[in-house]
This record gives C-alpha cells, structure tokens and sequence, in this order.
C-alpha cells in the first residue's frame, strides 16, 4: 500500500465521509511507520473536531458483586466456582457500604456487573435477585447513577426466568438502571467467540439486546476486547456493527444510543494457560493498542464520537498516548477493579481525582468531570 493510497483514505476521513470495511482493514494493517503516524494525526484532529479539546473523566466505583459465574471463558482470571478458593459473593450490606463509600468519595456513578451465579435468585427467580441490588442502591442513593448488567447479564436472566430480553431491560430499567455497559461483546465475530467465550452470548444476539436496549430508552456502552486471536478484517467488522447498531438507533429514532466506545486490550498475564500460550504474551502491546484505537475513532467518530482508553490495561502513560491519538475521555476512577487485575493488568486498580487531572494536564489539554452520559458535572 503506498503513502497515496493511505493519504487518499485519511483525506476523506477528514472530510467526514465514513470508510468502507476494506479501507479500515487498510488503515489497520500498515506497518511503515510514516503512516502509522498519519493515522494517529488524523485520529486525534477528528477527535478534536468530533469531540474538542477538553478531556473528560468520571467518578464512578466498580461494584463486582459476585465471581461465582457458570461459564469458562478462556480469557478469564476472575471466574470461580462456587467454594473455589478466592470465590465471593458480596451481601446487601457490603454492597450498600460500598455504594456509601463511594457516594463520600463524590462518585456519580456505580457500575456494577458480576458472574453468571446461578444460585443469585429470590424465590426462584434471577430477575428478582437481579432488582434487588438495584433496589438496594437506588433506596439510599437515588442520585446515584446506575450503569449496570452486561447483555450477557440480561440474557442470563431471561433463560433462567423464561423472558423476554425486552422484559428484563424494562424491569431493570424501571427498577432504577440508567444504562448498559456495552461489555461482553469482545468481538463480534462468532468464529472468534468460540475460542474466546463459547458459553456467552452470540454476535446476533448480543447485537439484539443492546438494540432492545435503545428501543426501550436505555443508554449503552460499546467495547471490544483486543489482541488476543483476531485478525484485522474481524476487529473492522466488530467497528462495522457497532457503527451500524449506531446507525439504526439514530436514523429510527430510538429514544437512546451509544454513549461511548472503550477499547479493552487484552491481559494474559493470569488469564487461563491455553489463552495465554496461544496469544504468548503476557500484556497488551501498546503501539497496536494505539492504532486500532486510532482506526476506532476514523471508522465510528461521526456516529460515535466518545473514545476511552483502559488505564488499568495500558497504564497511565499507555492511556495518556491514547488521548493524543482519538480518545476525548479517561474514563473513571473505578476504585476498585478485579476483573482485569486479577489477570494481571498493571494498570492498577483505582485513581483519584487529582492523578487522572495532573495526567490531562500533562499533555496541554482542559479536563472536565462528567456524568454517565457525558453531562457536565
Ligand atoms: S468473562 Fe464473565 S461470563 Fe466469562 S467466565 Fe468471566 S465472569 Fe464468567
């Protein structure tokens, strides 16, 4: 591919045209360095006319209330078996006291998301267990933000209790949930999710939940797990259906959509060994990182224009370069994360106010605290 053929895409990019999937796999598969960094330069000039200049974070608090999950996903350091060694189970009241502790500590936000415990039910029904913990924040806290229960948490639901997925989401969202985290969806690619996750959800089915979501007026989230066993052309086609799931939101007016997309490299470290061996090494490459992200602002920035980085994947200075290559946003300060520490992220596992704004700060940019759904706060 010559500098004239990348130069040609970029320009149009520029010129707010959306690339077609062949040309993001273009993007993605250049390994010259002068054009590695063209497309970083045009990721972070869209980023400043699609998002502007100010980088914004959140304070929000990572509530995982359970480990105990049915499923085996290979890529997985957090999952145990019920009576495993390291397996837990939080009650109402450490989770209420967890909420009051971050409620303190100024957040606006919990998020919340757990295993697939079968045993979590009230009288024989998950979406009872379900409402619960979100009645038993939103009781005390109603202020708080409620960003909660992955689609493979809904789908998990349903079965057990026999519903609908529309059921659930209603339920939830009428119990006091404000939106969904778009997670579980690593990538879209069934052939991919075989290998990664082979109990979890489908790419269709993952795509209709999250659809059913914006119908029925419940923001999401969107993600993808990176950097692991895909290819080029299947992280293009999970961008292409997150920008078309975008699409149809927007053009049939769903009353909600994609707030935001976050890119979620992938830590072998302590991950299960075939995962790991297969991949062979143990933490995220930070050039690749970047330029997917890069690409991830050029292919979805028109239709999704709010782009975070992992620091507890990348670090603080990994993330940082991100935010010079299309990301608008540092995302929040979590304090307390297991899932990606316990596979052995060096990112760490909470940062305060002060280090997320010292860091925006470092590169010249304005930092803002925001909500959920990217109100000033
Ligand atoms: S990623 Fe989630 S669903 Fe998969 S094994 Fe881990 S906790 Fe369970």
């Amino acid at each position: 591919m010559n500098h004239k053929t990348i130069d040609a895409i970029l320009d149009r990019a520029v010129l707010g045209c959306d690339l077609s999937p062949s040309e993001g796999v273009q993007l993605l598969t250049q390994t010259e360095p002068e054009a590695i960094a063209s497309i970083l330069a045009t990721a972070d000039k869209l980023r400043q006319q699609q998002a502007g200049e100010t980088v914004t974070y959140i304070i929000n608090r990572n509530i995982n209330f359970t480990n105990i999950c049915e499923q085996h996903c290979s890529f997985c350091a957090f999952r145990r078996d019920d009576g495993d060694a390291g397996a837990y189970w939080l009650d109402w009241a450490q989770i209420l006291e967890k909420t009051q502790d971050a409620v303190q500590r100024g957040a606006t936000e919990i998020c919340m998301q757990g295993g697939l415990n079968p045993q979590a039910q009230i009288n024989g029904k998950s979406l009872s267990y379900y409402l619960k913990l979100v009645e038993t924040i939103k009781q005390e806290f109603p202020q708080i933000h409620l960003h909660a229960f992955s689609p493979q948490e809904v789908q998990f639901i349903a079965r057990v209790d026999g519903l609908s997925y529309a059921d659930v989401i209603q339920a939830l969202g009428d119990a006091g949930v404000g939106s969904m985290p778009g997670t579980a969806a690593e990538v879209l690619d069934d052939q991919v999710r075989r290998v990664l996750c082979p109990e979890k959800i489908n790419t269709a089915t993952w795509l209709e939940i999250v659809s059913t979501a914006h119908k029925l007026g419940l923001p999401t989230t969107s993600t993808m797990l990176s950097g692991h066993i895909e290819t080029p052309v299947q992280q293009i086609e999970h961008l292409e259906k997150l920008r078309s799931l975008q699409q149809t939101a927007i053009n049939q007016g769903y009353p909600a959509r994609i707030t935001e997309f976050i890119l979620l490299p992938f830590v072998g470290q302590e991950a299960p060994k075939s995962l790991r061996r297969r991949v062979g090494r143990d933490q995220p490459v930070l050039a690749d990182a970047l330029l997917l992200g890069a690409v991830a602002r050029i292919y979805l920035g028109n239709w999704i224009s709010n782009h975070q980085p992992s620091w507890v994947k990348l670090g603080l200075a990994g993330a940082t370069a991100a935010l010079q290559s299309g990301c608008n946003d540092i995302g929040g300060t979590l304090m307390e994360e297991h899932i990606t520490t316990m596979a052995g992220a060096i990112g760490g596992t909470c940062m305060d106010v002060n280090t997320l704004e010292n860091a925006i700060a470092a590169i010249g940019r304005p930092f803002q605290q925001r909500d959920t759904l990217y109100g000033r706060v």
